[in-house]
């Protein structure tokens, strides 16, 4: 059975990465997209080869689909999630998915009433580096993990110095647009949760109107393992890397925080480096099939809604931090 989807919002993400994810499914079609513009609608759907455009959620959610993914700006998940999941439509919803944590519960508790599959698209954890990481973890390669560092400091490209620079309403800053991504990325890679954070927030000069364009947490997680990540905006030449050091050995990933199937993962113990080897696809391909197969009563989507909503609290505990100067305890209420 094909699953038929309806964008909601004529995004860069979709344009770039997600509309070939769900093309490359042997039951994937992109059946319609929907922007607040009509003219922005047609245009998109023509450029990108989709059937249907529309300019209103309800004439969306009324078209022949099954699932919607949704990559608006952030204010606006909240609202299109609950109407997608009363129309009966899976839902594939953007990070973070929304602006509080108690809003993102309202999603997942939709979706479960509804019966219709809920899942973040946090890409991260479909890495092939990412998930080597931890299965070395797992089988126990590094001992018993210590600490963590996430390096995820990048240069926003020009085209995307919008929203997230300029626009607080609409979820901009560093914090809801990376932090989120390393803290998925920390909870799947050590298979742990983080129960505490403290973030320093600057602006760096290129996030505007009192947003965040850098920011440095220390976390701490449920096993002992403390960590630190760097997400900014406005580092051109820092590259990025994820290390994991624990008793019997440490892992240092390099150029894997990205959307690409990149980079490189080293194991260094007693016995001296070895690279470890891992798969190279696309990680929205993986997440669609991951999801396709949830629709189909097998298995979760790679991240679910509950990830998304352990995401935005980890966000959101870090803002509260770097406001109020102190530790805060992470409570997604799930
Ligand atoms: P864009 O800025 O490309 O698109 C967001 C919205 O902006 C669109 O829905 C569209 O509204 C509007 N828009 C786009 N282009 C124009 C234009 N030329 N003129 C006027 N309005 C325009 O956002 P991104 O693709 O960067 O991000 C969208 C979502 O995806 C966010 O939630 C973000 O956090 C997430 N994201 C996730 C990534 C991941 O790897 N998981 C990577 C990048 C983003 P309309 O639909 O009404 O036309």
């Amino acid at each position: 059975m094909t699953v038929r989807w309806g964008l909601i919002g004529a995004s860069t993400i979709a344009r770039q990465f997600m509309i070939d994810a769900i093309r490359n499914q042997r039951d994937g079609e992109v059946a319609a997209v929907m922007s607040s513009s009509p003219e922005r609608a047609a245009a998109y759907a023509k450029e990108n080869g989709i059937r249907a455009a529309f300019s209103t959620l309800p004439d969306l959610l009324a078209a022949d689909i099954d699932a919607v993914y949704i990559s608006t700006t952030n204010e606006l998940h909240l609202e299109q999630a609950l109407a997608a999941a009363k129309a009966g439509k899976h839902v594939l919803c953007e990070k973070p998915l929304t602006l509080t944590t108690a809003d993102a519960r309202r999603i997942v508790e939709a979706c479960r009433e509804a019966g219709v599959v809920i899942g973040t698209n946090h890409h991260l954890r479909n890495a092939g580096a990412h998930r080597a990481m931890r299965e070395a973890i797992a089988a126990g390669r590094i001992g018993k993990p210590i600490a963590a560092r996430v390096f995820h400091s990048v240069y926003l490209p020009e085209n995307l110095q919008g929203w997230r620079i300029a626009r607080p309403e609409a979820g901009g800053g560093v914090v809801l647009d990376i932090t989120v991504h390393d803290a998925d990325t920390l909870r799947f890679v050590l298979d742990d949760d983080p129960v505490e954070i403290a973030a320093f927030t600057q602006s760096a000069g290129m996030a505007g109107g009192g947003l965040e364009g850098g920011a440095m947490c220390v976390w701490r997680f449920k096993s002992g393992v403390i960590a630190q990540s760097h997400e900014g905006f406005t580092t051109k030449y820092a590259g990025t890397g994820f290390e994991v050091h624990g008793t019997e050995g440490s892992l240092f990933a390099k150029d894997v925080m990205t959307q690409k199937p990149a980079g490189t993962v080293v194991l260094r113990t007693a016995a001296g480096e070895e690279e470890l080897t891992f798969d190279r696809e696309d990680l929205y391909t993986r997440a669609l099939r991951a999801f396709h197969a949830a629709i189909h009563g097998e298995g979760r989507p790679a991240a679910t809604g509950e990830d998304g909503v352990w995401s935005l609290a980890c966000a959101e505990a870090a803002l509260e931090s770097a406001r109020t100067r102190s530790a805060v305890k992470i409570e997604p209420g799930i």
